[in-house]
């Protein structure tokens, strides 16, 4: 018996060429999470794909399971449901979408369906496409990054110091540890921490809760956006157990002075 296709919608993550033109792509679907897809090559597959396989595209796929099984299948068939066009219309988003990207792609686990992941990422990658300037582009990704550790069960602690509980004192400047969220003076942790500026630690808090549609309206300002990428990039290397290459490119770019 023949296998129907199925349905799903994928953000492309990352493709790899393979020999005779076939392709593999890594998607991040809200049926299915994380999935690899074959792609054949030859001349009417070529003709089907042609402008759609772009890391960044959202698509709407049909899958056929391969027979591997597993997290890799066939894909079918796609077709444009959002291209973010404006990534690719300013190097400086581009590269600030690239952590999204790519920490999907290493941290989340394959065939588990995250859809609220995606929402996210959808979000983010619409909010970069539009963003003018330092301050839009880092405020997106930082919104991301805080989110994306409370969706995958990593959420900051900063209501109260991790070690004793003490409440946070928003008027004062703060700690965040290595160790998952806000360390106070008392508690001081050699683990790599970041002095954060007073309000910064609140501001992460909102990006962790604030419902999905009102997260593109969150921003931090410059002063914000240094400690908070310098400390989420670290913490996302230390919990993926992975150096993020994007991601530590989108760093240099946010926090680099020439740039407002
Ligand atoms: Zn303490």
């Amino acid at each position: 018996m023949k296998a129907e296709p199925q349905n799903a919608v994928g953000l492309v993550l990352r493709l790899s060429q393979l020999a005779e033109s076939d392709m593999l792509v890594d998607l991040f679907t809200s049926e299915k999470g994380r999935i690899t897809a074959l792609a054949k090559g030859g001349k009417r597959s070529r003709k089907r794909f042609f402008g759609l396989l772009l890391t960044g595209h959202l698509l709407e796929i049909e899958l056929l399971p391969s027979k591997k099984g597993g997290s890799l299948w066939l894909l079918a068939g796609a077709r444009i449901m959002q291209n973010h066009l404006g990534l690719r219309e300013d190097f400086r988003r581009f590269m600030a979408s690239g952590p999204v990207l790519e920490i999907l792609l290493r941290g989340t686990p394959a065939m588990d369906p995250m859809p609220q992941v995606l929402e996210l990422a959808k979000a983010t990658l619409a909010r970069l496409s539009l963003a003018k300037g330092k301050a839009q582009t880092g405020s997106a990704l930082v919104v991301f990054l805080t989110r994306l550790l409370a969706l995958l069960g990593y959420r900051l602690h900063l209501s109260s110091c991790l070690v004793c509980g003490r409440p946070i004192k928003h008027n004062r400047e703060c700690r965040l540890s290595l160790a998952g969220g806000h360390v106070c003076p008392h508690c001081r942790d050699n683990r790599f921490g970041v002095i954060v500026p007073a309000g910064l630690a609140k501001g992460l808090e909102t990006a962790a809760n604030l419902e999905v549609n009102a997260l593109n309206r969150l921003s931090f300002s410059k002063a914000h956006l240094n400690p908070a990428m310098t400390f989420l990039t670290r913490f996302w290397q230390e919990t993926l157990g992975h150096d993020l290459p994007s991601l530590g490119l989108a760093l240099r770019l946010l926090t680099r002075e020439t740039w407002d």
